[in-house]
């Protein structure tokens, strides 16, 4: 009945803490055969940062662009496979990046303890041992990915997390000189995932005084941060931008997503639409559901001359938004909150259809 979640173990924010790596990471480098995989999003192969990891000689440093697809399953199982016969276990893993990193990381810790394809653990608490030592790093905000006890991951199947108590990292770094760099339409979709989470877990059942409490300061943020006299790309946004995204996602942690997530599963497993952009196609046409949310995120888009493309659903046959619908519609939990806990009598494949038919 009530959730019981294992928050993260230790939290360092400000900025430069960055640098405070090396030594949280010596303290833990006696373990396994001692040795740190690295997981780095791509995008900082060749910046400053890349030079600013503590890797030691026997450390193993991955490079990972994030840009083609989410995480997969089997991306998870072959860097698990790959590091075990070369390097054997390491004493931890440290992801670099952004909800995509996160994921990464978070999953390849379970799985390297853990037999089999990671596509056997999809879901809750399927996982049966504890992973090795993780610390996230994010350099993007708004998932929310940096305190969540899930690793979303598409498989052949489903597009599903790894979600137990052991997914939470032991550490994070949050550091909001990281987010500087993030180019203009990537900071406004990401970001928009955090004030996402805040309007659907605040309109359902599963909202209560714990979920609110972060979700009201969660939005709050998010309202100076992209629509006040003082929003816009300052670092005192992006200190803010950093708590937001965290209190956001113990929100929903605490409560529930929504319509708007059920339809952006759809449209990443169906299409490979990007999580946080696809939040921004399907929000927009939610007003029914979230009216005064919607009518705020329209604000917003025009304050940072965000273009959405319009009628992009009269691109897609039948069988693609059927198959959307059927992903959409398979998420329980998530129409439990947002519609009621009778929600199958008023929502059905053909409703969801005509939500996507929105787009
Ligand atoms: P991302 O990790 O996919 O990165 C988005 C882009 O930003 C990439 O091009 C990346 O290279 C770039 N980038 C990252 N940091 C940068 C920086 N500092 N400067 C310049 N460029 C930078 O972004 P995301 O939106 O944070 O994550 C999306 C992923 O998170 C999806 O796979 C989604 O499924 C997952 N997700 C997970 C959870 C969770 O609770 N685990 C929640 C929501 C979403
Ligand atoms: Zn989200």
């Amino acid at each position: 009945m009530h959730k019981n979640f294992k928050n993260i173990e230790k939290t360092v924010y400000g900025r430069g803490s960055f640098d405070m790596m090396d030594e949280i990471l010596s303290a833990k480098r006696n373990e396994n055969e001692q040795f740190f995989l690295f997981i780095v999003d791509n995008y900082f192969k060749d910046k400053p940062l890349a030079s600013r990891i503590p890797a030691k000689s026997e450390d193993v440093i991955r490079f990972i662009d994030v840009d083609p697809c989410e995480p997969t399953t089997l991306q998870i199982d072959l860097l698990r496979d790959e590091i075990l016969s070369s390097k054997g276990l390491p004493a931890g893993v440290v992801g670099i990046g952004g909800g995509s990193i996160m994921d990464i990381a978070k999953a390849v810790s379970l799985m390297f303890t853990n037999e089999g394809s990671s596509t056997l653990y999809q879901g809750l608490n399927l996982i049966k041992k504890p992973g090795i030592y993780h610390l996230g790093v994010p350099t993007i905000s708004g998932t929310g990915a940096e305190i969540s006890m899930t690793a979303v991951l598409t498989g052949p199947v489903k597009k599903l997390g790894l979600k137990c108590e052991w997914t939470v990292f032991n550490q994070v770094i949050l550091d909001p000189e990281l987010i500087a760099s993030v180019p203009n339409d990537k900071w406004f979709y990401t970001g928009m995932d955090t004030y996402i989470h805040c309007i659907e877990s605040e309109n359902g059942i599963l909202n209560n005084a714990y979920s609110h409490a972060y979700a009201e300061q969660s939005l709050k943020l998010c309202q100076e941060i992209y629509l006040g006299g003082q929003s816009g790309r300052t670092a005192e946004n992006d200190d803010k931008l950093m708590v937001a995204s965290l209190m956001g996602g113990m929100s929903l942690t605490y409560s529930e997503v929504g319509v708007c997530h059920a339809l952006s599963y759809g449209l990443s497993k169906i299409l490979g639409e990007k999580h946080c952009y696809a939040n921004c196609l399907a929000f927009r046409c939610l007003e029914d559901y979230y009216h005064d949310g919607v009518n705020e995120f329209k604000q917003m888009l025009i304050k940072h001359a965000i273009q959405l493309p319009e009628n992009i659903s009269q691109h897609w046959t039948d069988e693609q938004i059927t198959a959307m619908a059927e992903v959409a519609y398979n998420l329980p939990h998530m129409w439990n909150h947002a519609v009621g806990a009778d929600w199958k009598q008023k929502i059905s494949i053909e409703t969801i259809k005509g939500l996507y038919r929105r787009l």
